[in-house]
């Protein structure tokens, strides 16, 4: 341990320990202020009690206890350690900086990042010495940490559900290493959000699935890291040099790289990681701190019942009859039969099921995707042929799961089906009495309701509760328990269970670290995460939806007894929790292709074959979309060439796609939408162009952005300044630039589209005469009761976009609007704020609003009367989808991930809803209603729920705080009949949306076989 050399010309030391979240770091200083030993880096793995024990104990033998003159503690868990102890403690805020100016007596700044804690210090220094001028650190949500890094790592490397994952110091040390090395290799960083770890890590997975390289998008979060640190840590303050980067992603040569983008006189100090330990063991010294501890003794942990903690009940599986045994049957195959291949290529990992004729799984394997599908599923193919090669003849094949499409195409599969449709499927195969399915992935969580082995509602979540699975596995890692066997004993062991948080994954893990440091055993915690699991689930998937008499669990959490348990306890009764259910999806994808085939009378498979799958050359390359000039999406495809056949992917308007669809495409009502839009203002508006443009044909210009409520009442505006000599300039609609632009330029998170219009109004700076920036209260409404207010979001978005982009006042107009009010008044209104900016009269403005007014009204009862016409050519035997929504949310393609045409590819007719007058509808039983669009939706979802072949699409964002409440009336105005809520937002995917999409399209159909069925049987009883 301590070299002789090393030992200094004092005989008497202080140790100086820092217990952190993730590691241990203790120093050894001597009376002179030197260091004279530094324990290597060291992971705890929950186990910190027992590790400071060992050091301690190791350094009072090494040199001697009568030498050391005191111990002292620093760190996340350093309190209760000192407080269990005897030892001395100091805040790790002040151990930092006292370490960091040991090291570096000039130090200025320091940047500090912890396995959970990100800080910043400013020190000023004087002639009296030193002065900490500022700090600031991370709060609960932010992602830029070093656990979570490693638990990045772990997730790319490691298998799930392995009994034989390796979770010791060396292989988490040599996976980040691995890590790390692959993103040095990169140059071009994927552009990862971090700013929350949920949202980091589903943006992650949405990248490996769209088939970024690994490299990119690991350089990519180490860069979001930097990129959040400067944004809610740094803000705008200046900081000085000397800059030193310490704590244990200091280590992270990844991690400094992107962080000397902004500082590259950035130091990477010597004892980096021990700052903090050096820093507490000078406090002692310098104040004489004496100590003996009694490292043989055993650290007292406070008892849990003196705590007062809320506390759950034992888990113990009564119930639910749960098998042991997950093997395939082995059974002796004398000569090659007839199978079906069901292959489910989801975000974490990949799996397939092959069946005989009798539906029985004759083999099954899955492995980890790691943003490979084609690749992965080659590797299962392989073992498919090496194993079952000359035993099975393959008939029929089928894709599911996220990377369904480009696996599907490569395979020239018979079927490419949804995971939903195709869990069901397998789900009632193997029990035909179940209601309900639950399943939790390593991702995506689903929910779905079957009626007579039908799926008839389902739900997925959104992306607050992501990861629930995938969750459990990293929690496990870091706390050093396998999630196999080991997890489940210790749940199963607890006897008192403590409730955590279960709103969000990022509380959940932060409820485990605190509670941990106050002393409850890990039985307790892990116990605890089991109810957290299925509190999460139920509260934020299932939410309002029924749930059954017989549920089905399934996914990789109900591998684990212990949350198997939680279940049983919280829902009062058992589960059926099937055999192979790991592979269901790839199961009902095996049964679904048989069905297909055999209705189709269908002998032979399209399938490429075992051998051609395999030993093709499969390459890919990868290019930026320039197909058409006037796109500015820049989108990244990625250019497969299957053994000379070219298959195309990432493109997002579909220009690309060469999967064929069920049934034939519909009609796209938005694009409808947007052409009348267009030829209502025509000749009265342009496009910007990138250029400034100040005037148009003698008349100056007034930019306006093409986002929040011009999507609404753009006709209106474009008619009022064209009546009074100006020409309103638009923004392109809303593209990748834009949108990032947008998101980059904001001060609040807020929902996405308040983050758009940012994007749109930067566009627009310095490239028009006059800025439009009106401040719109509130809107027209059937009932003169109603209020019809704008969210405040958009009432106030002139004042957000002036402050976050610092807008030149002088060419800003910006008046503030109540369109609710009659027209006299409102013009008015106008005339008062506009007449002297404009130089127009306010009788001129008066007339030009009058005429604006009109054609914006004429605008909606062209809608209208399209809208009738459209439903009353609509048979009444067939569904029509009905689209709510906010105008910015329908009427943008970017925000909506081209819904209409998305819906219209897959077969659905849907009719956004401003071409449907509803301002007939009764809204007496909502009362007070306070927003105007909020009003149109819930009036609209009353239309639907009146109409049985009508079926309600609701798109939202997350974070909107209007439709929290929207929501909430939309579902109970549904009650029973499907409904689809899409929450999106700028980390939401097309492939994600597209499961939902065409899961939904197939409740409706059966839905609308129920239905008919139902029709028929009556008007037989009525004849
Ligand atoms: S949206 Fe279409 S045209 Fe535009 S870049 Fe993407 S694939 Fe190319
Ligand atoms: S209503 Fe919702 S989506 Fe619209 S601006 Fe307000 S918070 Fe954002």
């Amino acid at each position: 341990m301590v070299e002789e050399r090393n030992r200094g010309n004092s005989d008497k030391y202080v140790v100086g320990i820092d217990a952190g979240s993730v590691s241990l770091n203790g120093v050894v200083i001597n009376q002179a202020k030197e260091l004279i030993y530094e324990s290597p880096y060291k992971r705890h793995l929950g186990k910190v009690e027992e590790e400071v024990l060992k050091l301690i104990r190791e350094l009072y033998e090494e040199l001697g206890g009568e030498n050391i003159k005191a111990v002292a503690f620093t760190g996340n868990h350093g309190q209760k350690i000192s407080q269990q102890m005897g030892g001395f403690y100091e805040f790790e805020t002040i151990s930092q900086v006292l370490g960091a100016l040991l090291i570096q007596p000039n130090v200025r700044t320091i940047i500090s990042m912890g396995g959970q804690d990100t800080a910043l210090f400013q020190i000023k220094h004087d002639d009296d010495g030193w002065e900490l001028d500022y700090f600031n650190a991370n709060g609960p949500c932010a992602s830029g940490t070093g656990s979570f890094i490693d638990q990045q790592a772990q997730r790319l490397a490691t298998s799930i559900y392995d009994k034989k994952v390796d979770i010791s110091q060396d292989q988490i040390d040599k996976i980040l290493a691995d890590f790390i090395k692959l993103g040095l290799e990169s140059q071009v960083p994927a552009n990862v959000a971090c700013r929350c770890t949920v949202f980091t890590k589903s943006d992650m997975i949405h990248l490996q699935n769209k088939g970024e390289r690994l490299e990119d998008i690991i350089y990519g979060l180490h860069v979001g890291n930097a990129r959040n640190y400067m944004s809610t840590i740094v803000s705008n303050r200046v900081l000085e040099e000397p800059i030193l980067f310490v704590g244990g992603l200091s280590m992270n040569e990844l991690q400094l790289r992107a962080f000397r983008k902004y500082f590259p006189g950035l130091m990477v100090p010597e004892h980096n990681m021990s700052i903090g330990a050096l820093g507490v063991a000078l406090q002692a010294l310098e104040l004489g701190i004496e100590n003996r501890l009694n490292p043989d003794g055993s650290i007292v942990t406070t008892k849990e019942d003196s705590l007062g903690l809320p506390l759950a009940s034992k888990l113990e599986l009564k119930q639910t009859d749960f098998p042991e045994d997950n093997e395939v049957r082995k059974r002796s195959i004398k000569k090659k039969i007839p199978v079906y291949l069901g292959i489910d290529i989801g975000s974490t990992t990949t799996k397939h099921a092959i069946i005989n004729e009798d539906y029985e799984i004759i083999h099954k394997r899955y492995v980890q995707t790691q943003g490979k599908p084609v690749e992965v599923t080659q590797k299962l193919l392989k073992a498919i042929r090496d194993e079952m090669g000359d035993k099975i003849d393959i008939i029929g094949t089928a894709t599911t799961g996220s990377g369904r499409n480009v696996v599907g195409d490569f395979l020239n599969a018979d079927l490419i089906i949804d995971e939903i449709t195709a869990h069901a499927r397998g789900a009632v195969e193997i029990d035909a009495t179940i209601d309900t399915i639950f399943e939790i992935g390593g991702q995506d969580s689903k929910y779905i309701y079957i009626a007579n082995t039908y799926p008839l509602d389902f739900d997925m979540n959104k992306v607050c509760a992501a990861g629930t699975g995938s969750f459990l596995h990293e929690l496990a890692n870091k706390y050093g328990i396998n999630i196999v066997d080991e997890f489940q004993e210790i749940a199963l062991s607890s006897v008192r269970p403590i409730k955590l948080a279960e709103r969000c994954t990022v509380f959940m893990e932060s409820d485990l670290v605190s509670y941990h440091q106050k002393g409850i055993s890990k039985n307790d915690l892990i116990a605890g995460l089991c109810y957290a699991i299925v509190h999460n689930y139920l509260n934020r998937v299932v939410g309002k939806r029924k749930v059954g008499q017989r549920v089905m669990f399934l996914g990789g959490p109900s591998l684990n007894k212990g949350v198997v348990a939680a279940f049983e306890n919280v829902l009062g009764g058992g589960l059926v929790v099937p055999k192979h259910r790991e592979v269901l999806g790839a199961f009902g994808a095996a049964i679904s292709v048989q069905e297909k085939m055999t209705h189709e009378k269908r002998k032979k498979s399209v399938f490429r074959g075992l051998d051609s799958a395999i030993n093709d050359r499969m390459t890919y390359k990868e290019k930026i979309c320039r197909a058409d000039p006037k796109c500015h999406n820049q989108c990244k495809l990625k250019i497969y060439d299957f053994d000379g056949r070219k298959s195309i992917w990432g493109g997002e308007c579909g220009r690309y796609e060469l999967i064929g669809r069920k049934g034939p495409k519909k009609k796209n009502y938005f694009q409808l939408r947007e052409k009348m839009w267009l030829a209502h203002m025509s000749g009265v508006y342009d496009e910007l162009r990138g250029e400034p443009v100040m005037e148009v044909d003698g008349r100056p210009t007034i930019g306006m952005q093409r986002a929040l409520y011009a999507l609404q009442t753009g006709v209106l505006w474009a008619h009022f300044f064209d009546r009074l000599g100006f020409r309103l300039v638009f923004t392109p609609p809303t593209n990748s630039h834009i949108s990032s632009s947008g998101i980059e330029a904001m001060t609040a998170e807020t929902c996405y589209p308040i983050k758009v219009s940012h994007g749109h109004v930067k566009e627009l700076i310095g490239k028009t005469r006059y800025l439009y920036l009106p401040s719109i209260v509130n809107m027209r409404t059937p009932e003169d009761s109603e209020r019809g207010f704008y969210c405040p979001l958009v009432q106030a978005n002139q004042y957000m976009v002036r402050s976050a982009l610092d807008l030149d006042r002088d060419s800003i107009l910006s008046p503030i609007i109540h369109l609710k009010y009659d027209t006299p008044s409102l013009a008015i209104e106008l005339g008062e704020q506009l007449s002297g900016r404009l130089g127009k009269s306010r009788s001129e403005i008066r007339k030009a609003l009058e005429y604006a007014l009109e054609r914006q009204d004429g605008f909606n009862r062209e809608m209208y009367e399209k809208g009738q016409e459209i439903i009353d050519a609509h048979s009444p035997e067939s569904p029509l989808v009905v689209v709510t929504g906010r105008p910015y949310n329908l009427h943008d393609e970017r925000l909506n991930l081209r819904l209409g045409q998305n819906l219209a590819k897959i077969g659905v007719s849907a009719l956004p809803m401003d071409f449907i007058d509803v301002t007939a509808v009764d809204l007496s039983d909502f009362p007070s209603m306070y927003w105007g669009l909020g009003a149109h939706i819930v009036r609209t979802a009353k239309f639907i729920e009146g109409h049985p072949n009508y079926f309600g699409l609701h798109i939202t964002n997350f974070s909107c705080g209007a439709d929290s409440f929207i929501e909430h009336f939309y579902k109970y105005i549904m009650g029973d009949k499907p409904y689809l809520i899409l929450e999106l937002d700028e980390h939401s995917a097309v492939a994600g949306m597209m499961t939902r999409l065409e899961a939904y399209k197939n409740v409706i159909e059966n839905t609308m076989q129920k239905l008919n069925r139902e029709l028929y049987t009556g008007l037989r009883a009525a004849s």
